[in-house]
């Protein structure tokens, strides 16, 4: 569905991919060019979505079952889309989300092998058929994430090596099923060479 004047940028990868980073940085580079732009983050962003991420996160809950994971994931989701993202793009600026729609097809998807098309069916339902103009799936080797991630880790998080290559490889095949909206950026280059190609892209795509 396309209600929007503003654009819609999302964010995607492993944990510890770099994409909070590159994230951060497209949001100032874009208001520093006077395209204004908010950021958002998964999960959470509004009060309710705040409170659902405690609970998705919280260290100490391992109990949670896959679907709930699943339903948490997207009830957070629509009231982000309900509450921040459509009514910003509707005035006209455009929105940046480190995470959205795709990760739950990745790690609810291929990391806990929930039906795919239920999901999808799901996030259509969740978004309010609201979908990015452009996904950045930031893609590194899950070794290579791992180096980079900080100690204190959250509960998905510690999850582990293993799940995070299923997501990877999840992640890649949503990028071939996607590819009109999909751009794969390879997360081992540097801060600075990761963030021109992204412009670059938008560029291409009028939307810078
Ligand atoms: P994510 O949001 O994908 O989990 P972050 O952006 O938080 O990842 O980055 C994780 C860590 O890796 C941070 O310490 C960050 O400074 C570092 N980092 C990010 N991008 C790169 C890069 N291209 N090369 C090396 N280190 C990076």
């Amino acid at each position: 569905m396309s209600i929007s004047k503003g654009h819609f940028i999302t964010f995607e990868g492993i944990d510890g991919c770099g994409k909070s980073t590159q994230v951060k940085m497209l949001v100032e580079t874009m208001n520093n060019i006077e395209k204004n732009t908010i950021l958002v983050r998964e999960p959470g962003g509004t009060n309710i979505s705040e409170e659902i991420r405690e609970i998705l996160l919280h260290r100490h809950l391992s109990d949670i079952s896959d679907r709930t994971e699943a339903l948490l994931m997207t009830g957070s989701r629509a009231q982000l889309t309900y509450e921040i993202i459509m009514p910003n793009l509707i005035k006209g600026k455009n929105v940046v989300a480190d995470r959205f729609y795709d990760s739950t097809l990745a790690y609810q998807g291929g990391g806990r092998k929930l039906n795919l098309e239920w999901l999808i069916k799901l996030n259509h339902f969740a978004t309010y058929e609201l979908e990015p103009d452009v996904t950045f799936l930031v893609d590194i080797l899950p070794q290579e994430a791992s180096k980079r991630k900080a100690k204190e880790e959250d509960r998905i998080e510690r999850a582990g090596i293993d799940l995070q290559s299923l997501v990877r490889n999840a992640y890649l095949e949503l990028s071939v099923r996607f590819k009109e909206r999909f751009v794969v950026i390879d997360g081992h280059d540097t801060i600075e060479n990761i963030h021109g190609s992204i412009l670059a892209e938008l560029r291409r795509r009028n939307i810078l």
